[in-house]
């Protein structure tokens, strides 16, 4: 388990008028992180670097810490009703990741220190839609997980839904620094649910993530904790060997997840899609990928506001369909799959 040691830090001077705050302040202190000042956690300046290249990684790797203002939620259909904003952004590389056209210009990372007010307006949309359940999801813009040994937000979350009677909790993630999540008192409000693929997908599109027998072991302690798990195999990609690929992967979770439940166990499975934006923005960031993005090979699929995207042909998501349903049926019969094209 590595913890995330950011290269820069920023501080809104108001964010040290709380105990988040200052706490994450002395953590990053003690780590010999450099920390400066900024105005405003929405408008960054002075990340170094000479190149576009070099200011974007080191954006990276810098977090900037800060109170949110707007605490509005963003809708978050179909999964939930609402994203629940206790950060934004993400250190991982992932080629294929929808920040990179989301957050174009502010790739740096950004954590809130006033929970409180983030999970009073919280409170408020569960008990206006009360005896309803509302539904937040945590990883709408970040991966909350990979930030928790040094914010602690995240199971202040997770405490928060324990006790709410129509509240729930959802996120995911690809890193495995979940140990201080384990005893969190989630009485079974929380669906933790990790990201994972073949290890072809891993390697290649995916650097500075957790690996994947990391993710595994994590999710073993998640499960174990009594959390409603869930698997995210996202974007799913016909790469050569795909399939011998992908039944390794059911393989590897079977073998590790032996002896936990799999009951109430999820699968979503989204197959690999772009846009012709993301696609411009993907090779001008990782220009050797080997993230296949032809337009030519894929069908074009109408979206609104004519932001449509290049999906697999008909037949060839059949076959994918038809590979996942296999594999689930038959290492984990008792879990339910959702699939996204
Ligand atoms: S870990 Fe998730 S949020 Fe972070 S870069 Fe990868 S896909 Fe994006």
């Amino acid at each position: 388990m590595k913890i995330f040691k950011p290269d820069l830090a920023f501080f809104e001077p108001a964010a040290l008028d709380y105990p988040i705050g200052v706490s994450i302040y002395r953590k990053l202190k003690k780590m010999g992180v450099e920390i400066r000042r900024t105005t405003s956690h929405n408008r960054v300046t002075g990340i170094p670097g000479n190149t576009e290249w070099e200011k974007y990684k080191i954006s990276k790797r810098t977090l900037v810490v800060g109170v949110r203002k707007t605490l509005e939620f963003d809708s978050s259909k179909p999964s939930a009703e609402y994203a629940l904003p206790i950060s934004t952004g993400c250190m991982g590389h992932c080629h294929y990741c929808y920040l990179q056209t989301t957050m174009g210009s502010k790739p740096y990372v950004r954590v809130y220190v006033n929970m409180d007010e983030i999970l009073e307006a919280a409170k408020k949309y569960i008990d206006e839609r009360a005896p309803e359940i509302t539904r937040f999801e945590a990883a709408c813009t970040s991966d909350p997980v990979s930030l928790e040994p040094l914010t602690g937000n995240l199971k202040r979350v997770i405490e928060f839904m324990g006790k709410e009677e129509f509240g729930r909790l959802r996120f995911v993630t690809k890193y495995d620094t979940v140990d201080s999540l384990l005893d969190a008192d989630h009485r079974g409000h929380t669906r933790f649910r990790f990201s994972v693929n073949a290890a072809y997908v891993i390697k290649n599109f995916e650097p500075a993530t957790s690996s994947f027998e990391e993710r595994v072991i994590a999710a073993g302690k998640v499960s174990r904790a009594g959390y409603p798990l869930g698997f995210i195999v996202a974007p799913i990609i016909r790469f050569e060997g795909w399939k011998q690929g992908y039944r390794e992967l059911m393989e590897r979770l079977a073998k590790e997840l032996d002896g936990a439940s799999h009951e109430n166990l999820t699968f979503e499975l989204i197959q690999h899609r772009f846009t012709k934006t993301a696609k411009h923005v993907i090779l001008k960031r990782y220009p050797k990928t080997k993230l296949e993005m032809n337009e030519e090979e894929r069908k074009y699929k109408w979206g609104r506001y004519g932001r449509g995207k290049y999906v697999y042909r008909d037949d060839e998501q059949e076959e994918i369909r038809e590979l996942f349903h296999d594999l689930v049926e038959r290492y984990f019969p008792q879990a339910t799959i959702e699939y996204f094209t």
